[in-house]
Order: structure tokens, then sequence, then C-alpha cells
């Protein structure tokens, strides 16, 4: 048996990559971790998942404060936002959490880590700087970048992407986003929030195309009754740099065309998987912009290279990076043989209200030909709700035909957090009978949860048939007031 430096190499130090190194180190594989930069931690933690959200809340705390009289309390007078601030709680955040994704931490678990542009010398082994590192098996978890459309002019114009957006020296008066996925409606509520004029050019008739269009529909309503502008079906067709502000023409549809100016241009239009300068090419891995193509176990056309986290071009978040290295480490460490499962992947758009999925929404039911009910329980007969102030939004519980719940979509406060519930009930197979009759406390959001199943079952308990049942059996009298009149659930049909 030919013998190797290393029991497993992993090549990117992000969420994908962390896991797998953490795992197999832990399990007493000899693991080697290689970073392309100079810290670990990867996009997540100094340019996606961490400063977004922490600049998320600091415009939501500030549209609080503007917001004062809603909740019965005296104006605030804000001051306008100092983005030298922000930008200092944005990276003492990151620092907190960069201490759990140190070189010695990882040292401690047993990995070694070095940092350098690697290189594939063959199948088994990577050339790094001078030095040559075998491994029996490789991981490939290199992430993804910005990808930026070939939009006439833009090569010539300052614009920036994810990895600028949180150290600007002052607020941005205002702002182009190109796109209209998660990253740029967050960014759009987020900077808007903050005092930014922002207007968003998405291509296609709706933003967060991958949701349903009613939910995204009311995720743009909040956005723009807060003062976002969008431009849907539209193309931009060029960009120009005037010096201190840019141009941008647009066009709606095949017709319209509209100039807009402003200080930055965000460009948001989805990602790239970072697999260029590996020498792929020179060990016959295929891939294409998305990514690598994988079999379900994650590995390449050699079966002791796998791929993890957004390389894979399946589902890029952090989550699905951390589930996808730890089917790797199953494969490549245990041996036991794990295919990759996204039916139950949740997500979550940290818009306020947060939109949050899992399984099957209409649109995907829709093109799969999958036959459902739709349920619905909206957040303005939420008790807790109207208490913090929140009437937007309502969950939609997707059931098949035999009534068994296939997705769940969320659009409200804390949607995130509340989808947790679906993800225990989803995967554990609960019946929506155990999640109604579970007691929930009160008040809560969560008790939205429980009712939409509530809801779905009482339209079967208190039908026609069963009343007459209990009144054959046990001689019930019926009605002691009023006309016929009962709450009737909702329910959509497709
Ligand atoms: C603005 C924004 C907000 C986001 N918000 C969320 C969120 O709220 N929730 C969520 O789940 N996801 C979110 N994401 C997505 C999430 O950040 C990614 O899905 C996740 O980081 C993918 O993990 P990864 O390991 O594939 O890549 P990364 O975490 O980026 O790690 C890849 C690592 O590989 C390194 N690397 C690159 N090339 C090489 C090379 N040639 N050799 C060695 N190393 C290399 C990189 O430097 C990096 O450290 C967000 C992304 C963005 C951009």
């Amino acid at each position: 048996m030919l013998d190797y430096d290393y029991d497993i190499g992993i090549l990117g130090g992000g969420s994908g990559g962390l896991t797998v190194a953490a795992g197999a180190a832990q399990l007493g594989a000899k693991t080697l971790l290689v970073e392309k930069e100079k810290e670990l931690g990867g996009d997540c933690l100094y340019f996606g998942c961490v400063p977004s959200k922490t600049l998320i809340q600091t415009a939501h705390v500030y549209h609080l404060m503007k917001n004062a009289r809603k909740f019965g309390l005296p104006p605030v007078e804000v001051k306008p936002v100092d983005f030298r601030d922000v930008a200092g709680r944005i990276q003492s955040v990151i620092q907190i959490i960069q201490k759990h994704d140190s070189k010695e931490r990882f040292c401690k678990l047993g990995a070694k880590v070095e940092f350098g542009e690697p290189a594939f010398m063959d199948d088994h082994a990577i050339r790094l700087d001078e030095k040559t590192f075998s491994a029996k098996n490789w991981v490939i978890a290199t992430g993804s970048s910005p990808s930026i459309p070939p939009v006439p002019g833009l090569d010539q114009t300052p614009y920036i992407t994810n990895r600028e957006m949180y150290s600007f020296e002052r607020l941005p008066e205002s702002m182009v986003i190109l796109g209209g996925g998660p990253i740029a409606t967050e960014m759009a509520q987020a900077f808007c929030r903050l005092g930014t004029q922002v207007m968003v050019i998405q291509r296609s008739g709706q933003i967060l195309s991958n949701e349903d269009k009613d939910m995204a529909d009311q995720v743009m309503q909040v956005l723009k009754s807060e003062g976002v502008t969008f431009y849907l079906n539209t193309s931009v067709v060029s960009v120009k740099d005037l010096g201190g502000r840019r141009e941008i023409l647009i066009k709606k549809g095949e017709g319209q065309t509209i100039l807009l100016h402003a200080e930055v241009v965000l460009v948001a239009m989805g990602r790239e998987a970072n697999l260029k300068g590996l020498n792929l090419e020179g060990i016959g891995i295929p891939y294409d912009d998305k990514g690598l193509k994988l079999d379900q176990r994650l590995r390449t056309v050699h079966k002791h290279i796998y791929g993890a986290g957004d390389v894979t071009g399946t589902y890029q978040f952090t989550h699905a990076a951390g589930y996808e290295g730890s089917i790797v480490v199953s494969n490549a460490i245990f041996h036991l043989p794990r295919k990759v499962n996204y039916t139950y992947l949740p997500w979550c758009t940290f818009t306020d209200p947060e939109l949050a999925s899992i399984g099957m929404n209409e649109k995907r039911a829709k093109a799969e030909g999958v036959e459902y009910d739709v349920w619905i329980e909206e957040f303005k007969d939420n008790d807790r709700s109207l208490a913090e102030g929140e009437q937007v939004g309502k969950i939609k519980m997707i059931l098949d035909k035999k009534g068994k719940p296939i997705g769940v979509q969320i659009l409200g406060p804390r949607a995130g957090d509340l989808v947790s519930e679906w993800v225990a009930a989803l995967n554990g197979g609960v019946k929506p009978m155990t999640l109604a009759a579970a007691v929930h406390p009160y008040p809560t959001l969560g008790e939205i949860n429980k009712k939409v199943a509530g809801t779905y079952l009482s339209s079967k308990i208190f039908s026609e048939r069963i009343k007459k049942g209990l009144h054959f059996f046990f001689h019930l009298k019926g009605r002691a007031c009023g006309a016929v009149e009962r709450e009737v659930p909702v329910k959509e049909n497709q």
C-alpha cells in the first residue's frame, strides 16, 4: 500500500473545510488543512454571514429608534450614521468569532495548517510554494466568489461586491444593487435603513426568485415601504464612471430605458466556484463556473477527491457546507457510504421580516408535478407578533395528497428560528397531529407552527361526518346559539 504524508488533505479553511478538518483530526486521521488567505474562517466569517448579519442588526436598531413612536415612546432624534463606527462593530464581532477558527485551535485538535496557494501535481499530491504534500484523500472546499456579469463599462467602473461593503469610510448616499437575490435584498434593506438611497435592479419579475412569488412580493412591499426602489424585469445596458458617481443605464423588458445615478454600484448577481489555479484540468477533474461535477457521495471522478461547500454548486449556505463536510468525513474517514440528501435543507433570508424555507414550496411542487394542499396562518393573528408590533407575514404549510407535510415557508419575525421546529418535524416524520397536540408556551411566535398544523386538523375534526357520528353515538343536542357559522380554516389549493 502506498504511503502518503497525510490521511486527508483539505483545500480551503472555510465553513466546509473546517468541518472536515475538525471531524477528521478528532477521529485520529492525520489531517492537513491548506488555506490561501492569512487566516482561517472563509467568506462566511469575513465577508458573508457574520458581517452581513451584524450590519443587519445595527440597521434594525437604528430603524427601531426612528420608529419609537410606533411603540408608544417619545420620538427619538437620531443622528446620521457614522459608518466607521458600524464597520468597527462588525470587525469586533468578527474578531470574537475568529478565535474559534484559529490555526492554534485546529492544531490542538490535531490538524496541521499551512497557508499558501496549492495546485495538484497528481491526484494524490499538491505543490505549495516549494513544498510537496501527499494525502490518501483530498477535499476541495475552496468556496465561491461573486460572479461579475459582462456588462459594458463595468470593467472600467469602480464597483463593489460583498467583500467591500462593510468597510466604507462613510455611509454611501446612494447605491444601485445589481441583482435581487438574498444578499442583494438583505443589503438593500440594511443600507436603506441606515440612510442610503437604494435602487435594486432585477432581471426577472420577482426578487428572491427561488421563493414563492407571494412571499417574495411581500418582502419587496416591506422594503418598498421603507424606501427601496425596485426595477423588475430590467436588464443593465451599461455602466459608466462619472468620477464621484456612477451612471447606470437600464432597460425595462424590451422597451423603456432609464438612466440612474449612484455613488456606489454593488454587484450581487450570483456566485462562481473558486476552482481556477488548482490544476484540476491537469488531473482530469471536470468543473464549470457553478462548481465541481460530483456524485451523491460528493466524490469527483477520482473517488478519493471530494468536494464540500459552495464548490458543490448546490445550496450555497454555511450550514450546507457543514453538512457536506460531515458527509465527506463519513465517506473518507469512517468508510461509511453516505449520500447527500437536501430534501429538508432549510434556509433563511434575513430581511425584516425574515423569509425561511424548508422542503417544497409551491413553485417547486408545481415544477415537479407534485399535487399538494397549502394551509396558511398569518402573523397578524399571533398575539406575540402583535405585542411586538409585527403584523406582516404568514406561514405556509404544504401537504401532499396523503396529508404529509412536504414543505414549510415562514415569512415573519424570527422566521429563521421558527423554521427549526419544522427541521425536527420534517426530518423526524412528525405528523401534524403531534405538532398540533404539543403544548407551546404562550405568548410566543412559535405558536404559529402549532396553529397551522391545528388548522389543518380542525378541518378534519370539525367535519359534518364527525358531528353526525357524535350525534348518533352520544346524542349530542347540537347548536345552542346563532345560525350555523363556523370559522373556516384557511386552505389554498394550487
Ligand atoms: C454576503 C453574504 C452573506 C451570506 N449570508 C449567509 C447566511 O446568512 N447564512 C448562510 O448559511 N450562508 C450565508 N452565506 C453563504 C456562506 O458564506 C457560504 O455558503 C459559505 O461560506 C460556504 O462555505 P465554503 O467552505 O464553501 O466556503 P468559504 O467559507 O468561503 O471557505 C473557502 C475557503 O477557501 C479558501 N480558498 C479559496 N481558494 C483557495 C485555494 N486555491 N487554495 C486554498 N484555499 C482557498 C478561501 O480563502 C476560504 O477561506 C453568505 C454569503 C455572502 C457572500
